[in-house]
């Protein structure tokens, strides 16, 4: 069985915040009660695992007074928080870290966005529910009063009766749980050691450039307002885009169908990028354009990558009459023109082409 730390504490019988000192006293005496050398009720060689497993887990996650090495326990008692960094204190104890050995309370997120949102930065709400640890017992569900249990007088066992009133052995104090320790259940929570669930919302700042699957720390600490109180970890997803495709260095890439006539014509278009419309001078002898800097960020916060987009000309299947002529009428002012009116590309293929034999062709004819 996994027992967390409060509940190796309420096993001992100890409050969250026992000092080593304490921990290690109320061991020593639980073990001599209940070790099965001395004890032969039924459950003694169970309840000295338990007694074992909590000093172990206690142990493990450091003692409460190592760090502070005053003996102090460093949580501030409730009600005496008197300005922001104690209430942020009052925060970890009502997360169940007692101990400064302990981590505060990490609440895990997933933080969905668009690419465009990604790339420019963005502020997303997020909405939760926690439930915080009672901040009275500090989660263990009772008060450790000291001295010995009223109902077993400190031994932790009571003897059992039949209903006729004749004793049948003994059974765990329900009183200390077998601990010995007198203790009082918790009013503030009435024992469950939790508060009702808060709703909690804060504003988080996403920086610019962040990738699929990055993960972003809040420190709850500097949350203002509706706050956790507890840190938070955000994976980020960003959504998969309908038509700009992201490269590991940050270039964006997109293919873009665009009207052939207007390719032809060298006519400006708007091309989209992450950021918005950018104007693109067309040059009919190119279909890559590279838009320097209008990419997505190359790390976190950092200049922006490239923006390439590549052309794919489209042309009507089927001309109307109209265009039909307008084409015959383009291409009889290059069919019709002097051989030195051509492009040079064309002129060079045309004398090539003159020099040339098919391998079918009469041989020296
Ligand atoms: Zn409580
Ligand atoms: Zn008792």
């Amino acid at each position: 069985m996994e027992l967390d730390t409060d509940n190796a504490f309420a096993e001992l019988g100890l409050a969250p915040d026992a000092t080593e000192r304490e921990v290690k006293a109320a061991w020593r005496r639980l073990a001599s009660q209940w070790h099965p050398d001395r004890n032969d009720s039924a459950g003694a060689v169970a309840r000295m695992q338990r007694i074992n497993q909590a000093f172990e887990e206690i142990r493990r996650a450091g003692f409460n007074d190592r760090a502070g090495g005053d003996g102090d326990t460093p949580v501030t008692p409730t009600g005496d928080a008197t300005d922001g960094s104690d209430a942020d204190q009052q925060a970890e104890a009502a997360s169940g870290a007692a101990g400064t050995q302990r981590q505060r309370r990490t609440l895990h997120r997933k933080l969905r966005m668009t690419l465009e949102q990604a790339a420019s930065g963005c502020i997303k709400v997020l909405r939760g529910k926690v439930t915080d640890n009672c901040a009275s017992c500090r989660g263990a569900g009772h008060h450790v009063l000291g001295g010995n249990c009223a109902k077993c007088g400190g031994s932790g066992a009571i003897p059992k009766r039949a209903f006729f009133g004749w004793p049948t052995g003994v059974a765990e104090c329900d009183a200390c749980l077998g601990g010995g320790i007198a203790r009082q259940v918790c009013a503030a929570c009435a024992g469950v050691g939790k508060m009702a669930p808060r709703s909690y919302q804060i504003n988080v700042r996403i920086p610019p450039g962040v990738r699929h699957g990055a993960l972003l720390h809040v420190d709850g600490r500097r949350v203002s307002g509706e706050g956790p109180a507890a840190d938070i970890e955000i994976r980020i997803e960003v959504s998969r885009h309908e038509f700009f495709e992201l490269d590991d260095d940050g270039t964006i890439r997109c293919e873009m169908p665009i009207d052939g006539f207007a390719w032809i014509a060298n006519r400006q278009v708007k091309v989209p990028t992450v950021t918005g419309y950018q104007m693109l001078q067309l040059s009919r002898d190119r279909l890559t354009y590279r838009l320097e800097g209008m990419g997505f960020p190359v790390q976190c916060r950092g200049p922006r990558a490239d923006h390439v987009v590549t052309l794919v000309p489209i042309f009507p299947q089927q001309l109307s009459t109209d265009q039909q002529i307008l084409l015959d009428q383009l291409s009889a002012t290059t069919l019709g023109a002097d051989e030195e009116a051509l492009d040079e590309r064309l002129r060079a293929w045309n004398r090539g082409l003159r020099g040339w034999k098919t391998a079918t062709g009469p041989d020296g004819a």
